[in-house]
């Protein structure tokens, strides 16, 4: 069990619907209605659902009266489809919203109850598996808190992101069955159940009295998607949108009846359809794996949360299909739910009976695509046969897109087969989806100003030639609720007593008034010991998780973030191993003790990964077992990072990694809590960093690397030869060899792969796809100049200090106020309880 810093919360202002003495007694109530208990004789775990239904029964309250103001001001909605949700625990983040934190854990502290370990029972709904499932769950919470109607649309996964164990230094995947003793905030409606057909074949059936052509679906299977409501909560305002999870039920009830019809077969057939579809999120991470299992789970919530957005827009607009785009937005995270397009399609022509015409003028109007990266491997294409054989109907629509749209093309470009090449959406047997939701939206943006450069330049010049009016950029943010004010309540009462207004927690820019502090001495104090406070809590975690003692006065340099090759964990490992070099032959050489901190999951199926985070154990092995450096270099890798530890880690931090190969992480989201947290980068000129680098000054990161176009420029020409640096660099030469000669591996030839990546490529790729050594250099320097930095502490806060007060742009409220103005153009409304 973890302790958290406690202080006061930031705001004064009251929950209208909270009464302490009414809560102390729902909360005994629910005990013994829920486990027929007293309170003394209910485990911790039974007092977190105890306490979270309580707090169930204040945002019941405040849901009802949101949809009481949908429902009579009809306003237009933004349905935001997204295959992941890491929305993290709730219970903390919803009295942080509901402005009760304190009441609450006061009254808790006189039941004799810490409210941090109540919190430390829940388990974190892993409905992601990254910065993309994280940023949807940010964006919904900026919704709720700046008073726009929106609805997450997701899966109810039944096991979501694996558990990661570390054992003997390897990944361990545990299943996450977060579903184990029940999620107190849910709402089952099984009232909006839709039904989702799969297979069969497509009839064409003459319509006598409409005199034209139906598509009937026959021979299908099919499955109920059921939803269930999880509430978001505004913060301070009253406000509860949705998250809408669908979970999967069989048709037909399993029974004998039908085994005497001889739908036997069937029955037992559709009960595992339903099964599976929902059973686990794959664990991939900016890499596309063609399941056809995934492409299911793909139609499945997306036709569902399409068919009832309809049935709600038709209610409440007198069915009046043909203004469909005037109330109602579809905006796709990435290509996973971009079946929209054609889904939205199949209903408008089929089963609302629009001509193509003009059902294709209300689809590009209702749909816009947000593109989440440019790596290939991450770019979904569904083979046609796959496709066809799972989603008939689909597919002939998604057949007749193409057609038009390659008309339009050859229209465009007479005799330019390359443009119908890289445009088309049907390509070589492939269904490409970024084409269809590019083609078939009103919009596509990019989430950081350099990825959506690289977009328009390259990746998707030619759709950038023919449709700019679609393109926009759409920099990523986060939510200052979660990531300070939850998560480091020490430094979030801090900002606001120096500042003298609270109102950063809803307006992030004001946190600029931190600016004037920065070069006062007390002020900087003040800022070191709060963060001194913050690592202790982090070294107690890490003593509890992982075993090891960590000194709270080393500088902690912390890489969390999910383990991908681009994100070159590897090149940090390997440049620990060097200082470990430099450390051994100089023990008294001119170092500031620095605890290396990782944390990151890798996909179950991604060796290189798993290699890296074994690499990284082993050397934690034999470094931090070495008496002779005198404890100055430590390695910890926290097992099973997750959006829970993570808002310890962020708040515990000194040094941020955002070390990728420049061009190749789009925004990343992580940079900007760790800024938001009094944390200096190291980092390359990628994604949003550059943008940070903008806001607080170069002067004020430690930037290092190759750019981005010089990244693509060696791309192009195939590479570079990294023999160059091996025979150059005589250090770099011995830890490249280190890593085969058993210094971290009694074991064997455990990371011969990896040395044989680096330096001579495998049969599929290059050498040193991703630059490590070419980069290796120009990051030890950055380091050195961290190290150097650190020691003048008054220094070191104030870069600390302008770092947190320039972080106002990387709120999410502010991305989702642009997507507003410039897609969705929707209405603030005000929720009155
Ligand atoms: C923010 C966040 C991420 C994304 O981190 P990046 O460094 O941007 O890749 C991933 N996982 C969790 C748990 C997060 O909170």
């Amino acid at each position: 069990m973890k302790e958290k810093v406690t202080s006061v919360e930031s705001t004064p202002a009251k929950n209208k619907l909270f009464d302490k003495a009414v809560f102390k007694k729902e909360i005994q109530e629910n005990v013994k209605l829920l486990f027929r208990k007293t309170i003394d004789h209910a485990s911790q775990e039974e007092i977190f659902q105890a306490v979270s239904l309580a707090v169930k029964d204040i945002i019941v309250d405040e849901w009802l009266a949101t949809h009481k103001t949908y429902n009579d001001t009809n306003p237009k909605i933004v349905y935001y489809l997204s295959m992941e949700f890491l929305i993290g625990r709730a219970l903390g983040n919803n009295l942080i919203n509901l402005r009760c934190y304190k009441e609450v854990s006061e009254v808790l502290d006189e039941m004799g109850i810490d409210i941090n370990v109540v919190e430390d029972q829940e388990p974190d709904p892993a409905l992601g598996n990254g910065g993309l499932g994280r940023l949807a769950a940010c964006f919904l919470d900026s919704l709720s808190t700046l008073g726009y109607p929106a609805y997450g649309c997701g899966i109810r996964y039944k096991y979501g992101l694996f558990k990661q164990k570390i054992e003997n230094g390897y990944q361990i995947e545990v299943p996450d069955n977060w579903l184990k003793n029940g999620y107190p905030f849910e709402i089952k409606r099984a009232e909006y159940k839709q039904e989702i057909k799969f297979g069969g074949y497509v009839r064409v059936v003459w319509d006598e009295q409409a005199h034209k052509n139906r598509f009937v679906q026959t021979d299908y299977q099919s499955v109920y998607a059921v939803p269930y409501d999880l509430p978001i909560v505004g913060y301070g305002n009253n406000m509860i949108n949705t998250l809408r999870i669908w979970d999967a039920e069989p048709i037909v009830e399993f029974n004998l009846e039908s085994f005497d019809k001889g739908n036997y077969t069937k029955a037992v057939e559709q009960e595992n359809l339903a099964k599976s579809i929902v059973e686990v999120l794959y664990p991939n991470d900016s890499h596309y794996s063609g399941k056809e299992l995934r492409l299911k789970q793909q139609y499945f919530f997306v036709s569902a949360s399409i068919q009832r957005a309809i049935q709600k827009y038709k209610e409440l607009n007198n069915n009046d299909i043909h203004k469909l785009y005037e109330k109602v937005c579809f905006q796709m995270n990435d290509t996973h739910p971009t079946i929209a397009v054609a889904e939205l399609m199949r209903i408008l022509v089929d089963e609302e009976d629009l001509e193509w015409d003009e059902a294709w003028d209300i689809t590009t109007k209702c749909c816009a695509y947000t593109n989440h990266t440019i790596m290939a491997e991450a770019l979904e294409k569904w083979p046609v046969d796959l496709f066809m054989r799972l989603l008939p109907r689909v597919y002939q629509i998604v057949e007749e897109i193409n057609r038009r749209f390659v008309n339009q093309i050859e229209e465009r470009y007479p005799n330019q087969y390359n443009k119908v090449k890289s445009m088309a959406v049907i390509y070589e047997g492939q269904i490409r989806m970024a084409n269809m939701a590019i083609v078939g939206g009103s919009s596509v943006n990019g989430v950081a100003r350099l990825h959506t450069e690289i977009l328009e330049k390259r990746e998707l010049k030619d759709f950038y030639e023919m449709m700019p009016e679609k393109f926009s950029n759409k920099t990523n943010g986060i939510t200052q609720c979660r990531f300070l004010l939850h998560a480091n309540p020490l430094q979030a009462e801090w900002v606001t007593k120096k500042i003298g207004t609270d109102g950063w927690i809803t307006d992030l820019s004001q946190i600029k008034g931190l600016e004037k502090y920065a070069d006062d001495p007390t002020v900087q104090k003040e800022f070191m010991d709060i963060k001194y406070q913050n690592k202790l809590r982090l070294a107690k975690y890490i003593k509890e998780h992982n075993g090891i003692d960590v000194d709270p006065n080393t500088i902690f340099d912390v890489q969390v973030k999910r383990l991908h090759e681009y994100k070159r964990q590897l090149m940090n490992i390997l440049h620990v191993m060097y200082l470990y070099n430099q450390l051994k032959a100089n023990p008294n050489m001119d170092f500031y003790p620095t605890t290396f901190i990782f944390g990151a999951k890798a996909a179950a199926g991604y060796k290189r990964a798993k290699e890296t985070i074994k690499l990284i154990n082993s050397v934690a092995d034999v470094v931090n077992n070495d008496p002779t450096i005198n404890g100055k270099l430590k390695v910890v890798f926290i097992e099973n990072y997750r959006v829970s530890n993570a808002e310890i880690i962020f708040a515990a931090s000194d040094v941020s990694e955002q070390i990728s190969t420049a061009s190749k992480e789009a925004s990343g989201t992580g940079n900007m809590k760790f800024m938001l947290n009094g944390a200096l980068t190291i980092g390359t000129m990628d994604g949003a960093n550059v943008e940070m680098a903008e806001e607080v000054g170069e002067e004020n990161m430690f930037i290092f690397g190759m750019s981005a176009e010089e990244v693509m420029a060696y791309e192009a020409n195939g590479g570079y030869n990294p023999y160059d640096i091996y025979n150059s660099d005589g250090d770099l030469r011995k830890v490249l060899e280190q890593l085969v000669d058993g210094t971290y591996s009694k074991e064997g030839d455990l990371f011969n792969e990896i040395y044989t990546s680096l330096l001579k490529g495998t049969g599929y790729d290059r050498p040193d796809v991703y630059f490590n050594l070419k980069d290796f250099r120009s990051y030890a320097q950055a380091q050195a100049r961290v190290n150097k930095a650190y020691k003048d502490r008054n220094n070191w806060a104030k870069m600390a200090i302008l770092n947190i007060a320039s972080v106002g742009k990387f709120s999410s409220d502010r991305t989702i106020e642009e997507y507003v103005k410039d897609i969705w153009h929707l209405e603030k409304i005000t929720v009155n309880v």
